[in-house]
């Protein structure tokens, strides 16, 4: 692999850039055998197999997509990066995570853009400010850096807001000013690209359509380019682990819902932080490219759109514009849905499965984002070793046994 550099960018314009190679190789077939195949080219796929070569050297691995690469919620969501969650598990994953996006440009040699601008989640009840005011007492025991702070601050912070509001005020907010954004694509493209120059091979349009098994052990796939055996299986699918699950013959508690996004029309910069408001619902940011980027609610009902109910659409609108004023003059240039995997505990799962040799890596519903880099780096090491402390506490069994992760009240919303 070629590294990224002013030079290099210097050196490729003497042949008008034309010779820069592919950033990641397109094998034409896949190898009939592999020791690991990861299921879904989305961020936490590409990142377990990142992290199985980085940290433990097993690079005969296969990453199979059916459609291409980061065309899931990795590449439908807001970005939004951030790690002041309630629980010790939750903090120390998304920790971990937001740590390690700090140096992902540096660590992948690929830029993705990460921006720490700070995140707020207006607390706009008395409830929420009660809770975020223990949660913030909680990532001071976790040592992760977060504050409460007033109203005053809020407005200091990001001038457009409206502290009033015609239904809510805003009280106060959870601060974690190292939180931020970062480029979607690029995250998955750079992990791409480093996966490919350790050998890996990235299979897209390859779907995988039955889950071989010699009795309890896993003995590969069945795609629609052919049948491919391995070792060791990590199914990394987020809305559609259910079908992944069923075709490996076990059962998960997750159900599947289309989350929704939309962006307005470029305009001048007016807001250097990440927005959200949990209470009306809906929360923004702005990109690089000027656009306002908005996020809505998950829908109500299970499905497998990639695009979202209406009705969100209004309610998502209706909060930012009493939050935000100004935004009732803009227009809005797209709209876009992504499948959302959810436990009832709004926890992920980073399991064994009863099936020996399958590992599973979901439900990290509407914020699964922030959590790339640190769940691939904790799935890698559970599928090496077949443990790892960050993934622990995230296994499948913590439903049958009532150890629940619950993040569902910390957080209204998740992303
Ligand atoms: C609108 C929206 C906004 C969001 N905002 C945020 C946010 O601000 N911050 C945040 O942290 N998170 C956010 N999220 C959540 C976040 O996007 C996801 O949690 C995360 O991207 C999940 O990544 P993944 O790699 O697990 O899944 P995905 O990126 O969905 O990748 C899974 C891949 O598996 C592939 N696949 C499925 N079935 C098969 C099969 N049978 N064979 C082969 N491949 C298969 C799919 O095609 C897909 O590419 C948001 C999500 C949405 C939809």
């Amino acid at each position: 692999m070629k590294r990224y550099s002013a030079f290099a960018i210097a050196r490729e314009a003497l042949s008008n850039h034309q010779r820069w190679e592919r950033a990641w190789k397109k094998p034409a077939a896949p190898k009939s055998r592999y020791d690991v195949i990861i299921v879904g080219a989305g961020g936490h796929g590409l990142a377990t197999a990142y992290y199985l070569g980085k940290r433990f050297g097993i690079t005969n691995v296969a990453v199979l997509e059916k459609g291409w690469l980061g065309g899931g919620n990795t590449g439908r969501n807001t970005t939004i990066i951030r790690s002041n969650y309630l629980q010790d598990a939750s903090a120390a994953i998304y920790e971990k995570s937001r740590s390690l996006y700090e140096t992902m440009s540096q660590d992948l040699n690929y830029n993705v853009m990460f921006s720490p601008r700070g995140v707020m989640m207006l607390a706009q009840t008395e409830h929420e400010v009660r809770g975020y005011r223990r949660t913030a007492h909680a990532n001071a025991l976790q040592g992760v850096k977060t504050e409460f702070i007033l109203p005053r601050r809020v407005k200091e912070l990001c001038p457009i807001i409206n502290l009033d509001g015609p239904r809510y005020p805003v009280l106060g907010a959870l601060w974690q000013a190292r939180g931020g954004t970062a480029r979607h694509d690029a995250v998955a493209w750079g992990y791409a690209r480093a996966c490919s120059a350790m050998g890996m091979d990235i299979i897209e349009k390859c779907e995988v359509t039955g889950i071989d098994r010699d009795g309890d052990r896993v003995t590969g796939v069945q795609t629609t380019r052919g049948a491919i055996s391995c070792d060791k299986l990590g199914i990394v699918v987020a809305g559609h682990s259910g079908v992944l699950a069923d075709m490996a013959g076990f059962r998960l508690p997750v159900e599947s819902v289309a989350l929704q996004a939309l962006v307005s029309e470029p305009i001048k910069p007016i807001m250097d932080v990440v927005v959200m408001a949990n209470t009306v619902h809906g929360y923004m940011s702005q990109s690089d490219k000027g656009e306002m980027v908005i996020g809505g609610g998950a829908d109500g009902y299970n499905n497998y759109t990639q695009r979202g109910s209406f009705h969100h659409i209004e309610e998502t609108v209706r909060a930012l514009v009493e939050t935000f004023p100004m935004v009732s003059r803009l227009k809005m240039l797209r709209q876009w849905g992504g499948i959302v995997d959810m436990t009832g505990d709004r926890s992920p799962i980073l399991s064994k499965t009863p099936v020996e040799g399958v590992f599973i890596n979901c439900g990290w519903g509407t914020g699964g984002f922030k959590a790339i880099p640190g769940s691939g780096w904790g799935f890698a090491e559970l599928m090496a070793r077949g443990q790892s402390p960050l993934c622990d506490a995230f296994s499948l069994g913590r439903f049958r046994e009532g150890r629940f992760i619950d993040e569902s009240v910390a957080a209204g919303v998740a992303h």
